[in-house]
């Protein structure tokens, strides 16, 4: 386990035998997501908001079986904010009770750094088995040993953290070798019949030709998809001048997501978030819709902020929460444009307008579709 702050600029994972890969498309099929994920997602939403009419309801459960992580990014909140309990790790059975306490038909297994926790091979296998939508987040480093333990399947899809080609990714996540090891892993993975998406957050020197590459890469390579979104401005972030405010985060995605790169590259973010991302639409944050269990509980109010930890889940749709929170109610809302708060935004948004469903349909259906995930 990685302290916070102790890896010192030099770390390395030795590469230094290894051949770089050659990245090249596998398979002239490319890889979709299943159609059942969008079916299941538009009944889910359907039921919840017109049978059962509740105004605040999950979409998808954010799980973090434990915080330790084997890197130390600069970006990342949770190693730091989760410092004094980076040992304690959920039980199987407090996992699976909080997924069925959630009821949400879509799993982000996140952390933390989720191929340390030891029991992810059962639970990532009872979840498949209740047909629920998987997906684990990970740097890759530690993906070819889990693979060896983890059978392929249409429920499950790992989520590659890649926040740029070698030079960049490495210097991102604070140590060499990293790029190489996730690139290896991914095309074992696709190699071996996986489902594998990239995710890349933006932060301030995020350069948009080098993420063009990576994007074009990953795509040739067989990734499903490409996921994006801004770095949330974590106040125990070691490095708060990489936080991008949300007028710059506008201007960098307008660069990155321009509109020849939407056509040849599949994003698996929904359309109407892409464009939100472009500043071309406004939405008021969704975050209850992501509710996030921990080692200490669920996250309350969201995914990036806990202003406290509780045991029940419905202590995050209650209305009198939410005066609280969102763009222009709280100053820890300001800059926030993550899809857990705003990608669901977009998506419950569509199911209240003719033009922004269609639109979304257009991306369901098409080249660049759906649902992400956070
Ligand atoms: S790999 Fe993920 S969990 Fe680990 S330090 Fe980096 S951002 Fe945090
Ligand atoms: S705007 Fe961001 S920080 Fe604020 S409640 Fe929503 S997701 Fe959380």
């Amino acid at each position: 386990m990685i302290v916070p702050g102790s890896l010192s600029e030099n770390a390395v994972i030795d590469t230094a035998e290894q051949a770089l890969p050659v990245y090249r498309p596998t398979s002239h099929v490319r890889p979709r997501r299943p159609i059942e994920l969008a079916w299941r997602t538009f009944f889910h939403i359907s039921v919840q908001k017109f049978v059962r009419r509740r105004e605040r309801f999950p979409l998808v459960t954010m799980l973090e079986p434990l915080e330790a992580c084997n890197l130390d990014c600069a970006g990342c909140g949770r190693i730091r904010e989760y410092l004094p309990v980076l040992t304690k790790t959920l039980t199987l059975e407090q996992c699976l009770r909080a997924v069925g306490d959630s009821g949400a038909p879509i799993v982000s297994i996140a952390g933390g750094e989720p191929t340390m926790y030891k029991h992810l091979p059962e639970l990532i296998e009872e979840l498949v088995s209740r047909k629920i939508f998987i997906y684990c987040c990970t740097n890759g480093i530690l993906l070819e040993r889990v693979l060896k333990r983890i059978q392929p399947s249409k429920y499950l899809a790992w989520v590659i953290h890649l926040d740029g080609m070698e030079t960049r990714h490495d210097l991102a996540v604070n140590r060499k070798g990293v790029w190489r090891k996730a690139m290896a892993a991914s095309k074992l993975a696709i190699e071996k019949g996986h489902r594998v998406c990239s995710n890349t957050t933006l932060f301030r020197g995020s350069d948009a030709e080098d993420l063009h590459q990576l994007f074009t890469l990953v795509t040739d390579m067989g990734f499903e998809g490409v996921m994006v979104s801004a770095g949330y401005d974590f106040v125990d972030g070691p490095v708060q001048e990489m936080f991008l405010t949300r007028e710059e985060a506008i201007r960098v995605f307008r660069q990155v997501l321009t509109d020849d790169a939407l056509k040849r590259i599949r994003f698996y973010n929904n359309p109407l978030y892409l464009s939100f991302l472009r500043g071309e639409r406004d939405y008021q944050c969704t975050a209850w819709s992501n509710p996030t269990y921990t080692v200490q509980g669920w996250r309350e109010p969201c995914y990036p902020v806990a202003d406290r930890h509780t045991d029940d889940v419905d202590d995050l749709f209650r209305s009198a929460l939410w005066e609280n929170y969102g763009v222009g109610v709280n100053s820890k809302c300001a800059n926030c444009m993550m899809h857990c708060g705003f990608e669901s935004a977009s998506v419950y948004q569509a199911f209240s307008s003719v033009g922004a469903a269609a639109s979304l349909l257009n991306g369901i259906v098409g080249k660049r579709a759906g649902i992400g995930t956070s």
